[in-house]
């Protein structure tokens, strides 16, 4: 299960009722941010999924309107009481920004673990989401991201009465462990189906169209591209 809440669309002009652009992303508990421009959090708090778990943000380019709004942010992930660390990706400099960017938010309660990516590295999120980036096409150093994440196989509810399973153990049997009915084993094999295709979706903002950029979102389910036209367009 994934969730994608697009926090703003307005790429680099805030308004009133369309903030700064930025998407965050939820899976098995974890929530990952993409971007974090001037404001954010306000998006995030109106939205109630919470700051504590936020265990990643990663970061596009390192222009004001996508990352200006770290610092208040880490602060409001400090006062929702997180203490494990938080990791921000980005593309290479962005160690600098967020090191310049701390000076005014120095103390935090958990560690901040930066991770510059380049064209096509992996990586992984907590929630389970495998992540890859490839290079877009802008005027300074821009990564676009796709995440791609398995899906356990259906469960299969009119089995799981034949074989008397009671409900509460249907969410034990899904997990992929086994359960014990009146002294008998049933195994997960027996109440789920065939493996389902997974899940990926994209995160593309400020680039020209690009052919690293096609082969990255090829065949993906959800793809966020955003960008804005040159004058002469
Ligand atoms: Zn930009």
């Amino acid at each position: 299960m994934i969730d994608v809440l697009l926090l703003g669309t307005g790429a680099m002009v805030p308004l009133p009722d369309r903030p700064l652009s930025s998407l965050l992303m939820r899976s098995g508990g974890s929530l990952a941010l993409f971007d974090c421009g001037e404001g954010t959090q306000v998006q995030m708090r109106k939205f109630h999924w919470g700051f504590r778990r936020l265990d990643a943000i990663c970061l596009s380019h390192l222009h004001a309107d996508h990352v200006a709004g770290l610092p208040g942010l880490l602060h409001t992930v400090a006062n929702a009481g997180r203490t494990a660390p938080i990791r921000i990706y980005g593309p290479p400099g962005t160690r600098a920004v967020v090191d310049g960017l701390r000076v005014i938010a120095a103390w935090l309660p958990y560690g901040v673990e930066v991770h510059e990516l380049l064209d096509g590295d992996r990586f992984e999120l907590v929630g389970g989401a495998r992540g890859r980036v490839r290079d877009a096409d802008h005027r300074v150093p821009c990564l676009a991201y796709r995440l791609d994440l398995d899906r356990e196989p259906a469960f299969d509810p009119v089995r799981a009465e034949e074989l008397g399973v009671p409900r509460p153990l249907w969410s034990v049997l899904q997990r992929g462990e086994p359960v014990t009915v009146e002294g008998g084993t049933i195994q997960p094999i027996q109440v789920l189906g065939e493996r389902r295709q997974g899940i990926a979706c994209a995160y593309v903002t400020d680039t020209r169209p690009s052919e690293a950029i096609r082969e990255l979102v090829h065949g993906v389910d959800l793809l966020v591209s955003e960008a804005t036209y040159a004058h002469d367009d």
